[in-house]
């Protein structure tokens, strides 16, 4: 992991001695956010990819209020997936033109909430058109929509599954001409349409795929469409590297593929923005979950580390959180990383269960009860993602360092 530098053998997350920083936060666990590392994932994609593409935060990923207004001044827009998170997108400063509002079972009340506030919702239901309908009439307010297609494929070797299939989520793509219509007879406001096949995927090929079977499928609806297609959110599913062996995506091919939709996007839909909304992508590799070890214990061969951390905090780092098989996070001792690794340690959470495993016969560096372990690849489906009452330990601290 070289995101963050190291000096002296401390991890400097911010610039920042990792023991210092632990002293400023005042206790352990805690997340850490990099700015500058939140900052360079932007700047390399925004490089890689066409000037034209519009770049979207997908704040379900993270919805730390100082880290979604850091991420709203680098990105094009926000999309959030309850009212709950539009109320942290506005708070931060995220124009409503730049919100959209995607997600299974929307309430009335947060439907309600969104059109007073006059962001983009993702309709995923022929329900959703009239609750819109109804707010918009009630309000006295235009209900900016688009439509959630749930596509007739999915994104292969993708971690998880979000399109193709029977789905709960948008609508399937044989009934998206019926729910057009409706949509132009409510009076809705007709913007586009959103696709999300999948998530976490390293594989370029499925990525490019799913990208061309999107564009594909708009333009075959768009005949359809009350009105001009202007925005066509094709989703992303860009995965990151978490374990052994897991090779980083190469965004060129990526870029070359989004370049030939925009010069077929120039005839077939010409009005349209192209927008790719990211989640882990843009943060996960930005966050480290920092913990500290309060024992150290030999049972018969293996050597343990309990720490004040775990899947409490961190469900998806102790394999619980949609991994099929688990496997390690990378993990470091975050105040002695210039001690070669010699020691195969199990790193556990304080939890009375044996979900609570941090690391699994790791090699790592001879540790000690106060040394800090430092979870790396946290700054996703994190402290959000994870069952913060169990067990009644104490709450973990995020920072923006
Ligand atoms: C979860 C989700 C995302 C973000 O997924 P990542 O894997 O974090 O990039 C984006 N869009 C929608 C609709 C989602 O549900």
């Amino acid at each position: 992991m070289t995101q963050f530098a190291v000096s002296h053998g401390e991890l400097m997350p911010g610039g920042e001695r990792l023991s210092t920083l632990a002293a400023r936060v005042g206790q352990t666990p805690f997340y850490a956010y990099g700015r500058s590392q939140l900052r360079q994932r932007v700047t390399e994609l925004r490089q890689a990819l066409p000037a034209k593409i519009r770049l979207h935060y997908a704040m379900k990923a993270n919805p730390m209020p100082a880290l979604v207004g850091f991420m709203a001044g680098l990105v094009d827009g926000v999309d959030v997936a309850s009212a709950g998170e539009l109320k942290i997108a506005l708070d931060a400063g995220v124009s409503p033109k730049d919100i959209s509002f995607a997600g299974p079972g929307k309430r009335d009340a947060e439907l309600r909430q969104a059109v007073a506030a006059g962001v983009l919702v993702n309709i995923e239901s022929f329900r959703e058109v009239d609750v819109l309908a109804h707010a918009s009439q009630a309000l006295g307010l235009p209900a900016r929509a688009a439509v959630r297609i749930n596509p007739d494929f999915e994104l292969k070797s993708s971690g998880m599954k979000m399109g193709g299939g029977a789905k709960p989520f948008g609508v399937d793509v044989e009934q998206v001409p019926a729910l057009l219509a409706n949509m132009g007879r409510a009076g809705l406001h007709f913007e586009g349409f959103h696709l999300y096949p999948g998530s976490q995927s390293l594989s370029t090929e499925a990525i490019c795929e799913a990208l061309q079977h999107s564009f594909d499928l708009a333009v075959r609806l768009s005949q359809h469409a009350p009105d001009k297609v202007r925005v066509l959110n094709l989703g992303g599913g860009l995965g990151v590297p978490y374990f052994p062996g897991d090779q980083r995506l190469e965004l060129k091919p990526i870029a070359d593929q989004l370049e030939r939709l925009l010069q077929l996007a120039k005839a077939q839909l010409p009005q349209t923005a192209l927008v790719l909304e990211l989640g882990r992508y843009l943060v996960a590799e930005a966050g480290i979950y920092v913990t500290r070890v309060v024992d150290r214990k030999l049972s018969r061969d293996q050597l343990y580390l309990v720490t004040d951390g775990g899947l409490h905090h961190h469900l998806a780092a102790t394999g619980n959180f949609g991994q099929v098989l688990r496997k390690n996070y990378p993990v470091a001792i975050g105040n002695k990383m210039d001690v070669p690794a010699s020691q195969l340690t199990t790193v556990v959470g304080p939890s009375c269960t044996p979900l609570d495993v941090l690391a699994d016969r790791l090699l790592l560096p001879e540790a000690q009860v106060g040394d800090l372990v430092v979870v790396f690849q946290s700054g996703a489906y994190g402290a959000s993602a994870s069952p913060h009452q169990f067990l009644a330990h104490p709450a973990c601290v995020e920072v923006l360092v």
